[in-house]
């Protein structure tokens, strides 16, 4: 009998470990709202990340046959080039984010990286070479370190500690009382948005992918919170072939190209000043947004000032 307990709580721990691993995954599942639906093929490759290039090719999606969502999407992210998406909410601009990650596969066209299908390759490998950092980021009732790990496992506290530094969520970890060691998620310490991005960040940055997926949030963040998370994405996505849902102006200007999606097509395409130029959709947009900034600005003046 004592010859055997050994075994059995090395089982009860390789049980647990797993157990805690498939835990995440179904989590992080249910936290995206997407079901499993797609499996690798039994001759599925690892995929063979080079430089990283990112290629939609005609791509038509549908979540309901009836309601088509992207209805011919082409475009190329060059390796370690920024492109930007941009449009009205329910445009599909999250899809492709879902797409790319092939939490779906697409009805017809393909997504290819670096010339491979992405249903031609085994999902961890793809999953491993893209970083996601999503509008809302949903974290494991875990510490704050193990939230930051996550992007890599086998990181030493330091790396955490300087990942964290970088997403400019350092000096907040290191005031709360337990540190790193402080219990998040539902049923611990409750993180605001610009926050829980922030961890988001830090996790990427750990994960070190060669391409990146920004889905930028939208929830109003004050002045200071939105540049310190611009910061700290400029900073992660400096190299890496980056495709950014972008509702910022900052990240839009200096982006490689922009797309405009509207109706699951692409509207416009170009660069910031090009699209500005044209006078379209893009153009109108820009412009609201400046209106809405200069009117939060004007109210800032006047509170300041009174
Ligand atoms: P965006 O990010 O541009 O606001 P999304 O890509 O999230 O838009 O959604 C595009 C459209 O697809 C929306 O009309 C949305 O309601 C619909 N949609 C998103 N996710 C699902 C889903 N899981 N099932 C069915 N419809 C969905
Ligand atoms: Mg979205």
């Amino acid at each position: 009998l004592m010859q055997l307990s050994v075994p059995l709580n090395f089982i009860g721990f390789i049980y647990r470990e797993i157990r805690q691993g498939l835990t995440d995954i179904e989590h992080m599942f249910d936290l995206l709202d997407v079901k499993q639906e797609v499996v690798d093929k039994p001759a599925a490759k690892a995929l063979a990340i080079g430089q990283g290039k990112v290629e939609f090719r005609d791509v038509h999606f549908a979540y309901d046959p009836q309601r088509p969502i992207l209805k011919g999407i082409s475009f190329e992210v060059p390796a370690g080039k920024t492109v930007a998406i941009v449009g009205p909410s329910g445009a599909g601009k999250s899809t492709i984010s879902r797409l790319l990650f092939r939490f779906y596969d697409v009805q017809s066209g393909s997504i290819l990286i670096d010339g491979q299908d992405v249903r031609d390759v085994t999902q961890e490998t793809l999953r491993a070479a893209i970083g996601m950092v999503p509008q809302d980021t949903v974290l494991f009732n875990d510490t704050i370190a193990y939230n930051i790990r996550y992007g890599r496992p086998g990181a030493t506290d330091e790396e955490v500690r300087r990942a964290a530094e970088m997403a400019q969520i350092g000096p907040f970890i290191e005031h709360l009382p337990e540190g790193y060691k402080a219990m998040v998620g539902e049923r611990g310490l409750k993180l605001s948005g610009g926050e829980k991005q922030r961890v988001a960040i830090a996790r990427t940055i750990l994960k070190a992918p060669p391409i990146l997926m920004l889905d930028e949030a939208t929830s109003a963040l004050d002045t200071h919170t939105e540049q310190e998370i611009q910061a700290a994405l400029d900073l992660v996505s400096r190299g890496r072939t980056t495709l950014v849902i972008a509702h910022r102006l900052s990240t839009v200007i200096s982006a490689d190209e922009i797309i405009v999606l509207k109706d699951g097509l692409i509207a416009e395409r170009g660069t910031h000043s090009s699209l500005l130029h044209h006078g379209g959709l893009y153009a109108s947009m820009w412009a609201r947004q400046r209106e809405a900034s200069e009117a939060e600005e004007r109210l800032r003046i006047a509170r300041a000032t009174d």
